[in-house]
């Protein structure tokens, strides 16, 4: 497992007290008494479990329980029930993802729609058909032979856009994914995945079709097959983009 540095855990927990003191004050609390950080602290640093359940108020849960897993599993246990952000309240599954935990290639799409929370996988839907096709019929590999995961793990209402706030929320968790599976190459699947994992506003119709990097790993962003079944005309853009994938996969580019 790579460790995170001490900016990158520095960085993901003053997110979790920005978020944690946002959540505070939505239930009307301005302050929190000294004693209380106290005692949280002391909780954790005791290694108890009671304040890493990933509710509403863990403090310290995104730093800790979810750094200190060692594998896909341990992270999904880390993730627990979470309430990080509004869209625990819709889900029927949190969608956490699936595929070869130690998968060469990784999709990364938007988040789960109505047949995915329904199913607690991602991508089974007509978009998930699409993906499906184009690894199987497309790359000539099985879906078991790659991992697919989502920004969100919880559905929007109405499969609308995450808001930034789930986003912020929900991001470290694909962050600790990629770092356990480890892939060589990531297909970034519309613009919310690009955008999250490039940190970039860059349109996706003006960055897709070129490799990118993510902290090392070749990156090639792509529009999302949801995208595609509304706008079919457009799948020989993503088929290049494939084809671009595949080369790199046989070593052909290097
Ligand atoms: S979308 Fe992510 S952060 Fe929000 S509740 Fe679901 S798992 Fe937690």
């Amino acid at each position: 497992m790579t460790r995170p540095s001490d900016t990158e855990e520095l960085a993901v927990l003053a997110t979790s007290l920005r978020r944690h003191l946002q959540r505070q004050q939505c239930v009307g609390i301005r302050f929190i008494p000294k004693g209380d950080l106290l005692r949280e602290t002391a909780a954790v640093r005791e290694g108890g479990t009671n304040l890493l359940s990933g509710r509403d108020g863990d403090l310290f849960a995104d730093s800790s329980a979810m750094y200190q897993a060692k594998n896909l599993e341990e992270l999904r246990d880390a993730i627990g029930d979470c309430r990080r952000c509004k869209l625990w309240s819709g889900r029927t599954h949190l969608v956490f993802g699936v595929g070869n935990p130690k998968a060469k290639l990784m999709f990364v799409g938007e988040g789960p729609g109505r047949d995915e929370d329904l199913q607690g996988e991602p991508f089974v839907g007509r978009a998930g058909q699409l993906l499906t096709d184009i690894i199987t019929k497309g790359m000539g590999l099985r879906r078991e032979d790659v991992y697919i995961a989502n920004v969100v793990k919880c559905r929007p209402p109405e499969n609308r856009n995450p808001e930034p706030d789930e986003v912020a929320s929900c991001e470290p968790f694909l962050k600790k994914q990629i770092d356990l599976v480890k892939p060589e190459i990531i297909v970034a699947l519309g613009k919310f995945a690009v955008q999250t994992l490039l940190q970039s506003k860059v349109p996706i119709t003006k960055i897709r079709g070129s490799w990118h990097s993510y902290h090392g790993i070749r990156l090639m962003p792509t529009l999302h097959p949801a995208y595609l079944l509304r706008n079919p005309a457009d799948k020989k853009l993503v088929w290049e983009d494939i084809k671009q994938v595949m080369k790199e996969m046989s070593g052909e580019s290097a």
